[in-house]
């Protein structure tokens, strides 16, 4: 079969035409890169758990009225999703306090915040993603008032999804980023949420344990990655228990 024509390549993915207008296909690649691709890493089966997680909350999200780009998940490492112009902000929802907040105002790394906090980072590598205001967005152009508040409602709405869907697992959200773009349908634009929503763009803590099942494993050395992104999947039903764990076909040596 002949292969996609590919559109973009990024650190976790790779963007195809899709098979009809207004599509792409999103491939989700083993890399793993941290501090804006100083460390890299190929993380067996990472794409793979990706793409089932991310495919699980998209599915979720769409089902409680929240759209997304997410269309179906096309084989183990692709999805078909609408065609969007991402919006270059990078939205940061915060319920915890760690990572670059905690660093930049001193706060301990683990303090729960008295609401949950939002925040806008322009994404362009070569800055190192740096914090913005909504006025720095409006005075550039990256994005409308109007767009800011749905941004912010977008993604207020997935916090609560999503935090109510961790806990149900034992799993506490302590903070995620999400992108979204732009449609178009005739004269009108809508923004959806886009991108992918994975152990990659988020923070989980074990509930009972304070155990981190998220990219920080890779970032901070904690141990292997694939693991815990297998933890967060089969604890959500989205990956069958591993093999020897009682349940499920055996693997026959
Ligand atoms: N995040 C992300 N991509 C980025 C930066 C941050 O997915 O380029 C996620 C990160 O995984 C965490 C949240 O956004 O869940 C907040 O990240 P933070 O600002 O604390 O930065 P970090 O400590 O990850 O550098």
């Amino acid at each position: 079969m002949a292969r996609r024509k590919m559109i973009y390549e990024g650190k976790a993915k790779i963007i195809y035409e899709g098979p009809e207008p207004g599509t792409v296909v999103q491939y989700f690649k083993d890399d793993a890169t941290a501090f804006n691709a100083e460390k890299h890493a190929v993380v067996e089966g990472k794409g793979v758990l990706n793409n089932r997680l991310s495919e699980h909350f998209m599915t979720g999200l769409n089902a409680i009225g929240v759209p997304t780009h997410f269309i179906r998940r096309l084989n183990m490492r692709e999805q078909l999703v609408r065609a969007v112009e991402i919006i270059p902000l990078e939205v940061v929802v915060r319920n915890v306090a760690a990572g670059s907040m905690a660093k930049r105002l001193g706060i301990e790394e683990g303090t729960s915040l008295p609401r949950p906090i939002v925040e806008f980072y322009y994404k362009d590598d070569a800055l190192n993603d740096p914090m913005v205001t909504e006025e720095h967005a409006i005075a550039f152009g990256w994005a409308s008032q109007p767009d800011l508040d749905e941004m912010i409602s977008l993604a207020l709405r997935v916090n609560d999804f999503l935090s109510g869907v961790m806990f149900g697992v034992g799993i506490k959200l302590v903070d995620f980023k999400i992108e979204i773009g732009r449609i178009f349908d005739g004269d009108f634009q809508r923004l959806i949420v886009a991108d992918e929503i994975s152990p990659d763009s988020c923070r989980l803590w074990d509930i009972e344990t304070g155990e981190k099942l998220d990219k920080d494993v890779f970032r901070r050395d904690l141990g292997n990655l694939a693991d815990a992104y297998t933890e967060v999947a089969t604890r959500l039903g989205v990956m069958p228990k591993k093999s020897g764990s009682g349940n499920g076909p055996k693997l026959v040596h």
